[in-house]
């Protein structure tokens, strides 16, 4: 840690505040569902020479008893960052699918919202658990979303095919957040019905058109191009849209076959250099570049701003959870979290908490 009075001279490049990553499955060849604290450490060190200092391990499709590992590994590591980004606990993400909606996740074990079995998960709040995905639509889903709420946990709505009403009841209930704006979930083609009118909104422009949610885009470059990007930046703005890069664990790996999720119980995908992976060769199923190449292609963009990119990098993510009192800015009283980042945004040195990342 620099000692107290210590000058650094970045020489003329970029300093933001550490990045704030709400949805990330894996890097570095692991995943968080490999349930052991290394493969949860070295998703951390991998993320963090990205420039993410702040991170909820996200879970994929598995069984119950993957979950609550999951939870127990969260809980016990909730808060420390150990050579990398700070965990700061589990984004339990995979149970609470509409399954026709699963888009690149295991077909194994979906769960529909029971809530003497969902007490048990829910119990991580606090120390462990951190956010909750639910598809509205499912049966229980509303109580469970509202006994999440009630927890303190931040809910989203993913993986669903909701109506633009369902959707509207989820948010009453207390969904606060839809992930990867675009991906695996309805809109106005998906539910339209052959010559039917009129055309029928989904959750795609319910995310847009209500107040009460933020959203985040996956901006690798390959799951959504520039158009799509530019309209989610102008329809939600700066302070409702975050990025998030929604890795597995192929990240920093060479090309070929990798699991996505658990080893023997995720799928096999295949990794197509920074393009993503593919499952079967249809359509990408997650991305393999860090948060740092997000940052990188909407600089590039003329529509988004700088000072805007950092907010939907750091600040913004940062308040969706309940975070942004110690970190999302360079201020006064927060965690030193730091990115240096060079004039082609390429990261040059990282701080999570004053203290510097290896390279
Ligand atoms: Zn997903």
């Amino acid at each position: 840690m620099a000692a107290e009075g210590d000058v650094v001279d970045l020489r003329g490049q970029y300093l933001l505040p550490g990045f704030v990553e709400l949805h990330v499955h894996g890097g570095g060849g692991a995943d968080f569902m490999d349930l052991t604290v290394e493969a949860f450490r070295t998703v951390a060190r991998c993320h963090a020479r990205h420039g993410t200092t702040t991170m909820t391990p996200t879970s994929t499709v598995g069984s119950f008893e993957q979950y609550r590992r999951f939870l127990e590994i969260n809980a016990e590591l909730d808060g420390t960052a150990d050579g990398g980004a700070r965990l700061v606990g589990g984004h339990l993400y995979g149970p609470y699918f509409r399954p026709d909606a699963r888009g690149c996740h295991p077909a194994a074990a979906f769960l529909t919202p029971e809530p003497g079995r969902d007490a048990e998960l829910l119990a991580f709040a606090g120390r462990g658990l951190r956010t909750l995905t639910v598809a509205p639509e499912l049966p229980g889903a509303l109580a469970l979303i509202r006994a999440a709420r009630e927890r303190g946990l931040l809910v989203t709505a993913g993986h669903t095919y909701a109506t633009f009403a369902e959707l509207r009841t989820g948010v009453e209930a207390g969904v606060r957040h839809v992930d990867h704006l675009f991906c695996a979930m309805s809109d106005r083609a998906r539910l339209r019905q052959a010559q039917a009118f009129p055309m029928r909104a989904g959750v795609l422009e319910g995310t847009l058109a209500f107040d009460e949610l933020t959203t985040e885009v996956i901006a690798d470059g390959h799951h959504l191009d520039e158009g799509l990007l530019h309209f989610a930046y102008k329809v939600k703005g700066p302070d409702r849209l975050a990025l998030v890069s929604d890795t597995m664990r192929a990240v920093d790996c060479p090309d070929g076959e990798f699991w996505f999720g658990a080893v023997g119980t995720g799928e096999r995908v295949r990794k197509l250099g920074s393009g993503g992976v593919t499952l079967d060769g249809a359509g990408l199923a997650s991305a393999v570049v860090g948060f740092d190449h997000a940052v990188r292609l909407m600089a590039s963009y003329p529509w988004a701003d700088l000072p805007a990119v950092a907010r939907m990098a750091s600040l913004t993510p940062a308040r969706i959870l309940g975070l942004d009192h110690e970190c999302g800015s360079l201020a006064d009283g927060k965690r030193a979290d730091l990115v240096v980042m060079d004039a082609d945004f390429r990261v040059t040195a990282v701080y999570v908490g004053g203290v510097k990342i290896a390279n």
